[in-house]
């Protein structure tokens, strides 16, 4: 059995520590906020390379409480991803404001500048780049579109801890970066993260206030805040955890390494890393007409797969009332059609992406 992601050995990769984290906020009497949070925030933005790092509940609340420090809601569109995890439409939806789709990019599946202009109305306020799968979105030209008609940009980038943009970690190039810690993904707790990256302190501040109910002073509160933090095992174990990123990420291109090598002069669609991206691989998704039998195929032999994402957030019944059609995304629909991806993490052997290559290999002949 090859599965797709075996969390539980990341926790035996590193259980002393982990334990003694969780044992010291035990111990401490400590629970909300404090030293442990500081400690991960200050960490976290030292590794990224930005000016500050906030810590919130979840990825979700992360992209949620930036666009409520923009004072985006009501009668506000944001550009968004047609191709996505649905959170980051969600994020928008949440606020009140409305999401307004552009298709991606067909080699690398992420959104570029092309095409943002027509999207554009009096009503944009930011747009929302995702660095899905761990590649790099090449943030330069849609920043000097940004700045052009004053937009924010928001960097999802919960796919993509560690990823880098010629040289440079993707996080603190735009307004805010949002990070999920959800076990899954490159640098996960043991339940739900999330977290925030900026490099202004001012915004910054209001984004720890509106997710400590508004307020910054106990029991005062300013604005009709949410509670929305990190918890402190959750901030100790990522600590932890943050000092393996980079060997875990570099085992993840190894694996992504011997896929692309074996799998490249097959029918497969590989993923497209640009020249400047160095890739985090969150994921490694190839494209095929085939899918659904290549899938069920090496369920057969073994080897878990997965769909990033079987339904578009353009088709969910959620967002109906859009009136959107895949039509105007081709890109987005055919991937939801196409998008398989193969197992890869921090833990899985070397041999193991050897024989998924064999086994597609295989498949695709009878195909
Ligand atoms: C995981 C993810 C989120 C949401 O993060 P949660 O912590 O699960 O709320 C948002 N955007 C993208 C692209 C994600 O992959």
């Amino acid at each position: 059995m090859i599965s797709f992601l075996d969390l539980a050995q990341t926790y035996d990769e590193l259980r002393p520590e982990i334990d003694a984290a969780i044992a010291r906020v035990t111990a401490s009497g400590w629970y909300i906020l404090g030293p442990e949070i500081d400690r991960f925030e200050r960490d976290y933005a030292a590794y990224i390379g930005s000016d500050v790092a906030i810590g919130c509940a979840t990825g979700l609340d992360a992209l949620i409480l930036v666009l409520m420090a923009m004072d985006i809601g009501p009668g506000d569109e944001v550009i968004v991803p047609a191709h996505t995890f649905v959170a980051t439409w969600l994020a928008v939806s949440r606020v009140g404001a409305r999401p307004v789709p552009v298709d991606v990019n067909f080699d690398t599946l992420n959104m570029t500048a092309e095409g943002l202009e027509e999207k554009l109305s009096p009503a944009t306020k930011a747009i929302i780049p995702v660095h899905l799968y761990g590649n790099p979105v090449d943030l330069a030209p849609i920043l000097a579109f940004a700045r052009k008609h004053d937009l924010r940009v928001i960097e999802d980038a919960a796919q993509a801890h560690g990823a880098r943009w010629g040289g440079r970690r993707v996080g603190a190039q735009s307004d805010a970066a949002c990070w999920s810690f959800y076990p899954a993904k490159n640098l996960g707790a043991l339940g739900d993260g999330g977290g925030i990256t900026t490099n202004d302190p001012a915004f910054a501040a209001r984004i720890r206030r509106l997710g400590n109910y508004g307020s910054v002073r106990k029991y005062e509160n300013l604005e009709i805040g949410l509670n929305s933090r990190l918890d402190p095992i959750q901030a100790a174990i990522l600590s932890v955890k943050l000092g393996k990123l980079d060997t875990w990420n570099a085992h993840r291109s190894e694996i992504a390494r011997i896929y692309l090598s074996g799998l490249r002069d097959s029918e497969l669609i590989l993923p497209s890393v640009r020249d400047e991206a160095d890739p985090v691989w969150h994921l490694f998704v190839v494209r095929t007409d085939h899918r659904d039998a290549i899938q069920a195929g090496l369920a057969d032999a073994g080897i878990q797969t997965q769909i990033h994402y079987p339904i578009a957030p353009f088709d969910q019944a959620c967002y109906s009332d859009l009136n959107l059609s895949g039509q105007d995304f081709p890109v987005a629909a055919g991937a939801a059609k196409q998008v398989l991806s193969l197992p890869i993490g921090p833990h899985m052997p070397l041999d193991d992406a050897h024989r998924v290559v064999d086994a597609i290999r295989q498949l695709l002949r009878a195909v």
